[in-house]
């Protein structure tokens, strides 16, 4: 059983955002973010915070505040999945007809919200936000990241726009097609250029992290890199033909020199050069076997069919979770639907 997709006519913005130990920002990211969306919406919105298995008190936190306030939809993964998985449980649970993406560290400034809106109203179905400056990250990242979105553009068909994250403002009809998409190595930024419709960057200035710590480390962000590049593209696989020419052709020139050597009667000196060829020729093709496997290994895991993600318990106040039904009923207490819920593949 998964949370029906009708739209419910008191949520016109659905927010959500993946948590992972965000405790100590957490009061700051929910005010700010309750601010933004009344000043647009007043209180035809619903705000989704998904805790990717925290460590800290992010969970607790996170029901305290949807004890208190009925827009909040708390929702609890079994475990931590990463950030691409917990958005994905996120966003097969918006009700709205907008839908609203931010990190929570508030690098991401909710009060960009306003704005994106009035640029989506023009006739746009996703505005995304596209980073001029990075406040508060390395010169490494802010590299690493300039460079990794400039070699992505010249390997994959899709046009995935440089410099952005998951900041992004999306109509309904985009969210539908992202959570149809049954993939498990996603790479939400690039399927939401793939889904198309009318798309338009929104220049922004990164913030500083609030609090706490990046989450990304190089290795998770290498990981990240790997998985834009074979879930867009086959290009890698073409280098092996490419490669496997050029050394071909190189093994050609330089035998054709030996024998016109050899016909002019002199000798060919150079065994320890051969042996340097040979160390080389092995490296590239365990290199090319390397990338085919991370393809292999990609489509063995897709092959599984595993959920995307699992879901633990879903908090949400009745009056809310009733105006879907209609029922409009009060009820005090909160509902906790605890049954275990399973990531679904396909929305429907
Ligand atoms: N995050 C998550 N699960 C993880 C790691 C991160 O849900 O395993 C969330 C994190 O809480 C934040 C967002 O993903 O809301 C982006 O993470 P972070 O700010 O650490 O990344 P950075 O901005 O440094 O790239
Ligand atoms: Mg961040």
């Amino acid at each position: 059983m998964h949370v029906p997709h009708t739209f419910s006519g008191s949520c016109e913005l659905s927010v959500v955002i993946p948590l992972y130990n965000e405790e100590p920002g957490l009061d700051a990211l929910v005010e700010r973010v309750t601010k933004a969306a009344r000043a647009s919406f007043a209180d035809r919105y619903e705000l989704i915070l998904v805790n990717d298995g925290s460590k800290d008190g992010s969970w607790a936190a996170i029901c305290a505040h949807a004890e208190r306030d009925t827009r909040i939809v708390a929702i609890n993964l079994s475990r931590n999945h990463g950030h691409q998985l917990a958005l994905t449980a996120g966003l097969n649970h918006v009700r709205g007809e907008l839908v609203f993406v931010l990190d929570a560290d508030l690098q991401d400034p909710p009060e960009l919200l306003g704005p994106m809106l009035a640029q989506l109203r023009q006739g746009y179905d996703v505005v995304y936000g596209q980073r001029i400056q990075r406040h508060g990250e390395t010169a490494f990242k802010r590299g690493t990241a300039s460079l990794f979105y400039r070699m992505l553009g010249h390997m994959v068909d899709t046009h995935i726009p440089r410099d952005t994250g998951d900041f992004r403002l999306m109509t309904r009809r985009v969210v539908d097609q992202l959570n149809a998409m049954p993939e498990r190595y996603r790479f939400i930024r690039g399927l939401v250029s793939y889904v198309g419709f009318n798309q338009i960057a929104f220049p922004y200035d990164r913030d500083a992290r609030f609090a706490g710590e990046t989450h990304y480390p190089l290795s998770k962000m290498v990981a990240l890199a790997v998985d834009a590049v074979t879930s867009f593209s086959v290009v890698p696989l073409r280098f092996a033909s490419h490669l496997g020419m050029v050394f071909g052709l190189a093994g050609l020139v330089s035998l054709i020199g030996i024998v016109w050597v050899w016909m002019q009667g002199g000798t060919v000196e150079g065994w320890a050069s051969l042996a340097a060829l040979i160390l080389i020729m092995g490296s590239v093709q365990l290199m090319v076997l390397g990338v085919f496997g991370e393809y292999l290994g990609r489509m063995y895991m897709e092959a599984k069919h595993r959920p995307l993600f699992i879901i633990s318990e879903v908090r949400r106040h009745p009056v809310a979770a009733n105006a879907e039904t209609g029922d409009t009923e009060d009820k005090v207490a909160i509902t906790v639907e605890t049954e275990l819920r399973e990531g679904i593949r396909v929305a429907g």
